[in-house]
């Protein structure tokens, strides 16, 4: 299987890739959900799969369910808390479980897959997903399924809401 790379996409998929990110950031997403997701497909975000092939000695082991292998993949997906998360989260997990060979097709595909309506709700879990793993292996924090469905869900009503409002541009051009 060739890994994909946004170098060797034929112009099919470039269009596609690029209709689907014109889709994130009009979306009402918090930005800092956009730059992860960004960072996620060019593969810039520090997971231990990342760091332990710049570092040998580095354990690539999951923090959240001790399994030898975290990727980002396993971290959004295969992780049995990424389950318990997706399941609470009422997105349809038939089209979450989607299997693809690597994570930046399986987010798209997914992405694509998903009504209007569950789209942002898919990326701010994704997100929120990435930050409870975060948590787990910098502090030592761990949250429940159940936290980190709610705590994502108010994060995006409330900047639904209000935050756009009092975002900082919109601030300092008043
Ligand atoms: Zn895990």
């Amino acid at each position: 299987m060739q890994p994909s790379s946004s170098r060797q996409q034929p112009l099919e998929e470039k269009k596609r890739v690029r209709r689907n990110w014109k889709q994130v950031w009009q979306s009402q997403l918090p930005p800092k959900i956009c730059t992860f997701v960004w960072r996620a497909c060019h593969e810039a975000l520090p997971t231990l799969e990342q760091l332990a092939r710049r570092n040998r000695d580095v354990l690539n082991e999951c923090p959240i369910c001790g399994v030898s292998e975290e990727s980002l993949q396993h971290i959004l997906l295969r992780c049995p808390f990424a389950r318990q998360v997706w399941v609470l989260s009422n997105l349809p997990w038939g089209i979450i479980a989607t299997k693809m060979d690597s994570v930046l097709d399986w987010l798209w595909v997914v992405y694509e897959k998903l009504d209007r309506g569950s789209k942002d709700k898919f990326l701010a879990l994704c997100w929120g997903l990435w930050q409870n793993r975060d948590q787990v292996f910098m502090e030592g924090k761990t949250a429940t399924s159940l936290v980190v469905v709610r705590n994502t869900s108010w994060l995006y009503e409330e900047y639904v809401t209000s935050g756009r409002m009092l975002r900082p541009t919109a601030i300092r051009s008043g």
